[in-house]
């Protein structure tokens, strides 16, 4: 899977409306394919989940009650970013809070949303994942913060993610679950595994002690580092 261009840039590159509806076809595959990895990491289960992507000032998104094993590509919904919903469309029920992080994250290509466990067990407790391990800066900040409750598929909802994420790629859901973003369904599915991951070790070292958390200046020195890490020096 590959970072999708916004449909704006088809336009610029000369695509005409068949290679635009070529690009959708092929974007519902990809969401498809993430959205049944989910269930089989179990990171996801029932219908509580759903997946979509960016394509201009529109998306492609999961429809409400799909299951891993009963999802298709032609179940999923176009619609505008902000809606309405098109007639006869049913979209997950939660298309306000997906609108909601490409609004705010203007880089966001791909958006998940799980009930992940670990993520749901400390979302239920009203926390922040803290900086624990140094990998949580690899979502924006020191912590992934918890958006306060809303009910779900509400504009509340909606509300407390946007005012929540800016700056992060992730935040969890009080009493509800997680949500992440990504540059590409690839790489958004490998942050929902990456979160849920970190949540459980959290957790794990909550329950045999009081983790240390890292300070503000070792969170910055990660963050510099990850500035670096994995370039390679040029040849000469
Ligand atoms: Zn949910």
């Amino acid at each position: 899977m590959r970072h999708l261009p916004a449909r704006g840039d088809w336009c610029m590159l000369g695509a005409c409306r068949e290679g635009a509806d070529r690009m959708s076809a092929e974007t519902a595959r990809e969401i498809v394919a993430v959205y049944r990895e989910l269930g089989r990491r179990g990171l996801n289960f029932g219908s509580a989940g759903n997946v979509s992507v960016r394509l201009g000032d529109e998306m492609l998104i999961t429809p409400t009650g799909t299951t891993a094993e009963t999802i298709a590509e032609d179940q999923l919904v176009r619609m505008p970013l902000g809606g309405p919903v098109p007639r006869r469309a049913a979209p997950s029920s939660e298309w306000p809070m997906h609108s909601a992080v490409y609004e705010t994250c203007p880089e966001a290509a791909c958006v998940v949303h799980t009930h992940a466990d670990h993520c749901t067990a400390l979302a239920c407790l009203g926390e922040a994942l803290p900086a624990f391990h140094y990998m949580v800066a690899g979502f924006g900040g020191d912590t992934v913060p918890c958006a306060p409750y809303a009910t779900f598929g509400t504009p509340a909802l909606a509300a407390s993610v946007r005012a929540t994420i800016a700056g992060h790629s992730a935040c969890l859901l009080a009493n509800h679950g997680m949500i992440v973003h990504g540059p590409s369904p690839a790489a958004a599915l490998e942050a929902a595994v990456r979160l849920e991951t970190l949540a459980r070790q959290y957790l794990l070292a909550r329950a045999a002690g009081q983790p240390r958390i890292l300070t503000t200046a070792e969170m910055a020195a990660v963050r510099r580092r990850y500035r670096t890490y994995g370039v390679r020096p040029r040849a000469r």
